[in-house]
């Protein structure tokens, strides 16, 4: 039977069949291979045999096949920060993962907050607006979720735990069970457990790519993680334009046309300096 690990504690491997039953497992010592949540294994009398090829691996915490990142902001408390939107994006892009903008606490949305999102929309992001405390919003980020491996991130605050309360199917576990489960998670950075979401996909409990750093970056690249760049980048006058100084840039163009926006383009300068200076 071919299973989904979603926690490694103690020794002990808790893997779902494809109704979500799960199992506690072990592992015979012909798996030299480590094993994390989100691995998918093969069970035989609840041992574990096989290791399936894993398609990415995230480190601290290690969670195995996650292709979807959640990055969680708040409209305010904490306040939204583009700017910081931008680094997450960043890092999402080069981790080749794909990113879901989730913009939570819109009850406290004033008027004009939306305006700024129209660059990512023009950049083809997916972004979601919701409160959850007001329930809204949330149906149609948990269509998305389905047939994927997912992971939160974001700054403390903005609602994470509070998101996944209503994205886990509720059916599998009793209401005083899922906060139970969930304190632990925000308390303990050890261990991740993944959650069924109601229409197939499955959440960890615990916020992936917890670091901000971006030194793994060359500056080279980072144009590469603006979606919205891509079709002006082979009309630079220098193949290895960095969209800065250079003269008869296609980017600089395309900003001075409207065509990208000069919000986004600050951006890219902004981190393209940071990269330089490491
Ligand atoms: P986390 O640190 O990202 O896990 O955030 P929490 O889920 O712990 O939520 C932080 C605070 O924000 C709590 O007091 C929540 O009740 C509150 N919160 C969560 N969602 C919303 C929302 O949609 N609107 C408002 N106004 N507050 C929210
Ligand atoms: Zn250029």
């Amino acid at each position: 039977m071919k299973g989904f690990v979603t926690k490694a504690i103690g020794g002990f491997f808790y893997v779902a069949d494809e109704k979500e039953n799960i199992y506690r497992t072990t592992i015979r010592g012909r798996i030299r291979d480590t094993v994390y949540p989100g691995d998918y294994v093969e069970l035989k009398d609840e041992v574990i045999e096989k290791l399936y090829p894993r398609k990415s691996l995230l480190y601290r915490p290690a969670i195995a096949n996650v292709d979807q990142v959640l990055i969680v902001l708040s409209v305010a408390n904490p306040e939204f920060d583009r700017r910081l939107l931008d680094r997450f994006l960043i890092i999402v892009e080069k981790a080749e993962l794909n990113p879901l903008i989730v913009i939570n606490k819109i009850d406290l949305a004033e008027e004009g907050f939306y305006e700024q999102f129209k660059d990512y929309q023009a950049a083809d992001y997916q972004l979601y607006f919701l409160s959850v405390k007001e329930k809204k919003g949330i149906e149609d980020l948990k269509r998305d979720l389905g047939e994927h491996i997912n992971v939160l991130t974001g700054p403390s605050g903005v609602g994470k735990s509070s998101l996944i309360n209503e994205l886990v199917a509720e059916e599998k576990m009793k209401v005083g069970e899922v906060s139970k489960r969930l304190k632990r998670g925000v308390h303990t950075t050890r261990h991740v457990e993944f959650l069924a979401v109601e229409n197939r996909g499955w959440v960890a409990d615990t916020p992936g790519f917890t670091s901000l750093e971006i030194k793994h970056i060359q500056p080279e690249e980072l144009t590469y993680f603006y979606p919205e760049f891509l079709p002006f980048l082979d009309k630079c006058k220098f193949r290895t334009c960095s969209h800065t100084h250079e003269p008869n840039c296609a980017v600089k163009a395309a900003v001075n046309d409207s065509l990208i926006s000069v919000d986004r383009y600050d951006s890219y300068r902004n981190f393209y300096n940071e990269l330089q200076e490491n």
